[in-house]
């Protein structure tokens, strides 16, 4: 009865068609269970294939707002690295939409970089994400698509990834909410005991022996939606860390750094060739006076090594649903004419009153945009409701704006429903 209810309410909010049930997902069944569209989670890609001659892909992501000067940094890093294969390399942002600059996402994208969803607000702390409702995730994600498309110029259909910010698992709503989307995969998910060897991606159309370091597991089907574990590393103190940029060194030098990576990588390397991350925030860069000599070092030792592949995480997926020795892609990755007329635009944020400049691709916003309010339309100017995203999430928007606590009681009594019977609805 009560996921009738739920799924009453989400018609309502998303104007979609209910189509199936989110079922309790089974132990994985090999027998069943086979690409391109399903894997086990597993640690072992295939067992026909010599490990050792398997390419070993390397995904290297940004999280967080890009900005002009992150922009330059990461082109500058990347701009004379050529896979093996004589294609460019191509790196992942999971963006964040405070402080971006769209008319950048938007020459990121068209170059072939992989741009993903990070929420529109970021929360304020882990526990924001923690008790976050489905609703609020599908606000903060399914709205943020609506603001790259509109402000980057940026075709919906090319984002396929979603990181919740502070890598925070709550149960199957995030998962949920990304396949509701459309997207093809998640990068949120951290594993600390499967890192030597390293998990491969996998499907969660089965249960999966992926631990759970940071927030609870879920527990649904999701046929045909992938996770992109994020592989811990291993720092210099033993303690694991899923953004390289947490890791602690014990020497400082470039030469320390340097080796603090390779010792990371090297477990991947020699051992199973799941694909390595090196996931940071550009910041990292700046900060101390090596980072960055040492981080160019290790690109250009990666570089050398004949069958090692930058891949976005995206492509990473690809060949996981292809698996094969050699050259692991047909095509290098598509890049497009850049299209943007950017524009820099004085805006106020509404909930805090704030002057801010954002620069987007076309027309400007007549306010900062913001949850429940992604196309930026001054509300009080406003004579008939525009779209029925906005006026759907309108209630969502107050439930937002209410205290850590009172989200985690409104929470309380959704959660377990939603976690085991969340309707599921096809993208229209
Ligand atoms: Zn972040």
């Amino acid at each position: 009865m009560k996921a009738v209810g739920i799924g009453i309410v989400l018609v309502a909010l998303w104007s979609c068609v209910v189509s199936e049930i989110y079922e309790e997902a089974d132990p994985c069944d090999t027998s069943k269970c086979f690409l391109p569209n399903c894997r086990c989670s597993d640690i072992r890609l295939n067992l026909t294939l010599n490990e050792l001659e398997i390419p070993q892909l390397v995904s290297v992501t940004f999280d967080d707002a890009i900005t002009a000067l992150i922009y330059t940094e990461v082109i500058d890093l990347f701009k004379k690295i050529v896979n093996p294969d004589g294609c460019k390399a191509k790196v992942g942002f999971y963006v964040s939409h405070e402080y971006t600059d769209y008319s950048k996402v938007h020459s990121l994208w068209a170059q072939g970089h992989e741009i993903g969803l990070h929420s529109i607000t970021h929360g304020t702390d882990s526990d924001y994400w923690k008790h976050a409702t489905a609703e609020l995730m599908m606000e903060e994600f399914g709205q943020q698509i609506d603001i790259i498309e509109r402000f980057a110029n940026i075709n919906r259909k090319d984002i396929k990834g979603l990181k919740v910010p502070y890598f925070e698992i709550s149960g199957d709503n995030s998962f949920v909410v990304a396949d509701k989307l459309g997207l093809l995969y998640d990068a949120s998910w951290s594993t600390q005991y499967l890192t030597d060897p390293g998990l491969w991606p996998y499907t969660m159309d089965y249960r999966s022996i992926q631990d759970c370091p940071i927030g609870t597991c879920p527990t649904a089907s999701i046929p045909g939606f992938w996770i992109n574990p994020l592989v811990d590393w291993t720092d210099d103190f033993g303690n694991k860390c899923v953004m390289m940029d947490a890791c602690v060194v014990e020497d400082d030098s470039v030469e320390g750094i340097f080796q603090m990576m390779m010792k990371n990588f090297m477990v991947h390397y020699k051992g199973n060739r799941a694909p390595f991350g090196l996931y940071l925030h550009a910041a990292w860069l700046e900060k101390g006076d090596h980072n960055l000599e040492a981080f160019k070092l290790f690109l250009q030792f990666l570089n050398e090594k004949p069958d090692v592949y930058f891949s976005t995480p995206s492509q990473v997926i690809d060949f996981v649903k292809n698996p094969k020795t050699g050259i692991p892609f047909d095509n290098c990755r598509k890049t497009t004419r850049e299209s943007c007329r950017s524009r820099l635009c004085p805006v106020k944020k509404e909930s805090t009153g704030e002057d801010r400049w954002m620069t987007v691709c076309g027309q400007c916003p007549e306010v900062y945009p913001w949850l429940g309010n992604p196309t930026g339309k001054a509300q009080k100017k406003t004579t008939r409701r525009t779209r029925s995203t906005t006026k759907a999430t309108t209630p969502l928007v107050k439930q937002n704006k209410l205290p850590v606590e009172d989200v985690s009681q409104t929470q309380e009594g959704t959660a377990s429903n939603s976690r085991l019977l969340f309707p599921k609805f096809t993208r229209n």
